[in-house]
């Protein structure tokens, strides 16, 4: 860290950036380099290990949300490409793919997973320009946790007979998996590396906004020598992902993304015999009980929903604060949060980049007007934001009230709504009340109301005195609009599966 001395003359920002003889500084820049990364100028469709047009050819501009540059521009792909890419990963997976054993698929995986951490400087860094989230996020949990997944299921690869006692695993066939734009690597890990595991073959569709972290993937599949149409990346508009949903040589869709086109996937499913997996919206509530270590539970509560400017599926957006602590926490939230440095996302010192797009920067921008409309006060910190690019200043929201929409509504965005409780099941009554149930937090130092707690919430996961962790062995997904089926851990190998006595969901 460099401390840089300021001029007398300038405003001290906020107390944080004092030092103890009163001395104002703040952080000198730190970028990453962009040195070592080549961003081609067009990226065709990834399919058969080579990247070619779209038939017809078209294509779409992919721009960095920090600067609203244009970094690239890829194909987009047409109903013909999509039946291309199937067929291709139909060829793939019966004539190489299934008749691999396991101990084979496992080879590949493990070398995608070292090529990956080979490379993970490069990933991180196209990340961080495409997605617009912090450098120190992509470095040290997206493109490490990526890599981890692929370790983690090429480990299941060869045990699939020892996994589901008294089943007879089979790979189901070809699977299409969609994937949104706030963790785009991470969620094309999540997707691809237990489907290869189980025996399947992929086509992917990235988000539109953030094509470029699954492009250099194909360059990583490429160079594993995996064979030829296993993986294949195509890019498009939402229509292509629905024309690769409805695709009737499919036998796998995994989607994540909004709650809303989770439905329209899942009538597109519906009476089919594709196996279906979805991972949707979210409201978290996190829950600080009054016996919680204060400290602790801000940087939770700070991690919780301003980590990747809070474009995360489980954000924990709907704080619930015990009231007799109230009045300490949200002093303690406020100087905390005053403390976030916003900006530059390739700056490592950067905590809270730029919002992925113009489109989710009106959205966050609209629900943020609705709360102050609704009544409730807003705090924001009084930090500058870059000139160009998609930046928001984390958002605080008190005095809410349950029937806000700042309180019902995903705002994927670096907005908090603090609300109160007095019981444990006022709490749980709080937090249950939403349409979702992806995720939920717990600060409390007992032991027995954690366990209370955990069985009484309607939340996929549930962390204590933790939030946000991750690990490629633990299942991750929700009940009610947050979706249904299970990614990561071997419930997430499941998913890939046909664990039917009959092969009812197999071909
Ligand atoms: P979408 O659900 O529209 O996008 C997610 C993915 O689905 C993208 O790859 C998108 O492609 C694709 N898609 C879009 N429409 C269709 C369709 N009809 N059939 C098949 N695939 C489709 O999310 P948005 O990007 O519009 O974000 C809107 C809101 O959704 C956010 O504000 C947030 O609240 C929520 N969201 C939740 C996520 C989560 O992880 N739970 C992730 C992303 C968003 P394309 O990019 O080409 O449109």
């Amino acid at each position: 860290m460099t401390l840089t001395k300021k001029p007398e003359s300038r405003p001290a920002a906020a107390s944080w950036g004092l030092s103890k003889r009163g001395i104002p500084w703040e952080y000198a820049p730190a970028p990453e380099s962009t040195d070592h990364v080549e961003i081609r100028r067009e990226y065709g469709l990834f399919i058969d290990n080579a990247f070619g047009p779209s038939r017809p050819k078209a294509s779409f501009e992919v721009i960095n949300p920090a600067t609203e540059e244009r970094l690239s521009r890829v194909a987009k792909a047409s109903k013909a490409d999509v039946n291309r890419s199937v067929v291709a990963a139909r060829r793939a997976y019966e004539t190489v793919w299934s008749r691999l054993p396991g101990s084979e698929r496992a080879k590949y995986l493990y070398r995608i997973a070292r090529i990956m951490q080979e490379r993970s400087r490069e990933f991180a860094v196209v990340e961080t320009m495409n997605s617009g989230k912090p450098i120190k996020e992509s470095r040290d949990v997206d493109v490490p946790l990526a890599a981890a997944h692929f370790f983690y299921y090429a480990g299941w690869a060869d045990k699939l007979d020892y996994a589901f006692p008294g089943r007879t695993p089979r790979a189901l066939g070809v699977a299409a998996q969609i994937i949104p734009w706030n963790f785009p690597l991470l969620m094309l890990a999540w997707k691809i590396a237990p489907a290869l595991a189980a025996g399947n073959t992929v086509i992917l569709k990235p988000a539109s906004t953030t094509p470029l972290t699954a492009y250099l993937f194909a360059d990583v599949v490429r160079q594993a020598e995996l064979p030829p149409g296993v993986v294949n990346i195509i890019t498009g508009p939402g229509e292509i992902g629905m024309e690769l949903v409805r695709h009737p040589d499919v036998n796998k869709v995994a989607f994540t993304g909004s709650t809303a086109v989770g439905k329209m996937i899942g009538r597109a499913v519906a009476g089919s015999r594709k196996k279906l997996t979805l991972e949707l919206g979210g409201k978290a509530a996190n829950i600080v009980f009054d016996d919680a270590p204060l400290d602790q539970a801000i940087e939770g509560i700070i991690n919780g929903i301003y980590f990747n400017q809070g474009e995360v599926c489980c954000a924990g957006s709907r704080l619930f604060v015990q009231e007799s602590v109230y009045e300490p926490l949200l002093d303690k939230l406020k100087a905390r949060l005053s403390t976030l440095r916003v900006g530059d996302p390739l700056d490592k010192n950067t905590d809270v980049g730029a919002i992925n797009s113009a489109g989710q920067l009106a959205k966050v921008a609209e629900l943020v007007q609705s709360g102050i409309a609704e009544g409730a006060e807003i705090f924001q910190p009084d930090c500058v934001l870059p000139e160009k690019g998609f930046f928001f200043r984390p958002t605080l929201f008190t005095g809410v009230s349950q029937s806000h929409r700042i309180a019902q509504e995903e705002i994927f965005g670096p907005v908090l709504s603090v609300l109160t409780f007095r019981t444990p099941e006022e709490a749980v009554e709080k937090a249950n009340n939403t349409p979702y149930g992806l995720s939920a937090g717990v600060w409390t130092e007992k032991g027995s109301r954690i366990f209370k707690m955990v069985a009484a919430m309607k939340a996929g996961v549930v962390w204590a005195n933790t939030f946000n962790r991750f690990d490629p062995t633990s299942p991750f997904g929700g009940y009610k609009e947050s979706g249904y089926g299970r990614e990561g851990g071997l419930h997430g190998l499941g998913a890939y599966l046909d664990l039917s006595s009959d092969g009812r969901n197999g071909r």
